[in-house]
């Protein structure tokens, strides 16, 4: 007990003070009622990007899977990556979400270490290893998609450096990746065949607190502050 972060108890001091001032225990209502969240969120481990936080979610209203850099790996007929792949299927077939989001982000750890080892050198490390499922096509698509950013949306010419271009540039094609191969479980697929089902790509900019979506049609990022939304 003594070794327990303190940190993580006095935010917990903290969470139940607030909790106690507002009257009501919402966690109890929950509970009883059970989780009913209509969005999946699938988000990179980094501490920086906490989805509850991005999108001011109360408890309950999203299910988040996060490993590292947001991956969605394909289906497989073995045993490996069965965490990824068992929170989307019981998002989609248990707690029918309508939303998947693939929310990536700046700086990512993850892609870094892929885009610094695009030459595929064989690594012990479990990141390496993880970080394989992202095949090397992201880096054709990246390329692909290398200009959609010289212009921001209000036609401001950005002076991101040419090294963050490039992390960004497969940040943004791990996420299509991603979105690409929810779509290769079945019950994603006939979720959105249905109508019942809507995949989105997002991406946060860790310094400027931005939040870009991407369109279903073209795949390109584009910034929102979220006004446009109802
Ligand atoms: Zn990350």
């Amino acid at each position: 007990m003594r070794t327990f972060p303190l940190q993580l108890m006095r935010g917990f001091k903290s969470f139940r003070g607030a909790k106690a001032k507002a009257g009501s225990y919402q966690h109890s209502r929950l509970a009883i009622d059970g989780q009913k969240p209509e969005v999946l969120v699938i988000a990179c481990c980094d501490s920086r990007v906490t989805p509850e936080l991005i999108f001011s979610a109360d408890p309950g209203s999203l299910f988040v899977v996060r490993n590292v850099a947001n991956l969605v790996p394909p289906p497989t007929h073995d045993d490996r990556n069965l965490s990824t792949a068992a929170a989307i299927e019981f998002a989609v077939t248990g707690l029918h979400v309508r939303h998947i989001v693939v929310l990536g982000h700046a700086r990512c750890g993850g892609i870094k270490a892929a885009v610094d080892n695009v030459d595929g050198q064989k690594s012990t490390s479990a990141v390496s290893r993880w970080m394989n499922w992202l095949p090397k096509t992201v880096h054709d698509d990246a390329h692909n998609h290398a200009h959609d950013h010289d212009f921001h949306d209000d036609g401001e010419v950005l002076t991101r450096c040419s090294h963050d271009h490039k992390y960004r540039a497969v940040e943004e094609a791990g996420i299509r990746q991603s979105v690409n191969n929810l779509m290769l479980y079945d019950y994603v697929r006939e979720g959105v065949e249905f109508g019942k089902l809507t995949l989105h790509g997002s991406w946060f900019d860790i310094e400027k607190g931005e939040l870009w979506v991407m369109d279903g049609l073209t795949k390109v990022f584009h910034w929102t502050d979220g006004v446009d939304f109802k």
